[in-house]
């Protein structure tokens, strides 16, 4: 994916601004922004921006998001917008900190339980990952994450909802070690 930067934000421009699974239904899920004479607007209510507000760190290799930045996604031939919504324009958060060499490492939401195993899109079965992390996971549940579920009661739920107990014999890549029958 290839975007072109439009605005930077500090982190707490837009924190404060970003909702929970449970507020969605509530208030203004969305953000104007003016960048050089055009108004973009973009909803703020999306699992990506759901698991940033839990945090900025990549649950793998601990770098953080530092920068929101308003970015349009190239390679769309035509857009059209609607109530002025522009769908090509989204928030993303990057980590950028170029005294560590780390330049505008994108980060992104990982489901903890993948969705193809029935993880639930509710706010505790997401989790921050920078893009490199989260490729390299790609489907494979780990100990840690099984133990950070099985931490709070929405989690358990999560657990126990999914389709991780049946699958997890049959599938190879799912490096569940941690007794799930014990919780
Ligand atoms: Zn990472």
């Amino acid at each position: 994916m290839k975007f072109t930067h439009l605005k930077t934000f500090k982190i707490e421009e837009i924190l404060p601004r970003l909702k929970s699974h449970k507020q969605d239904s509530k208030g203004d899920k969305s953000l104007t922004v003016k960048v050089k004479g055009t108004t973009y607007k973009v909803l703020i209510n999306g699992t990506k921006l759901r698991a940033f507000r839990r945090s900025r760190k990549c649950a793998s290799c601990g770098i953080e998001g530092n920068l929101f930045i308003l970015d349009r996604q190239e390679g769309h031939k035509r857009v059209r917008i609607r109530n002025q919504f522009h769908p090509n324009v989204h928030i993303n958060l990057y980590c950028h900190n170029p005294e560590k060499g780390q330049n505008y490492i994108l980060m992104t939401q990982d489901h903890i339980i993948p969705k193809c195993y029935g993880g639930r899109r509710g706010d505790h079965n997401l989790q921050t990952m920078c893009i490199q992390c989260n490729h390299e996971k790609k489907n494979i549940v780990t100990t840690d994450d099984i133990k950070k579920l099985c931490s709070t009661k929405e989690g358990r739920k999560i657990l126990k909802e999914s389709r991780i107990r049946r699958e997890k014999k049959r599938l190879k890549q799912l490096v569940v070690t941690h007794d799930l029958e014990k919780e």
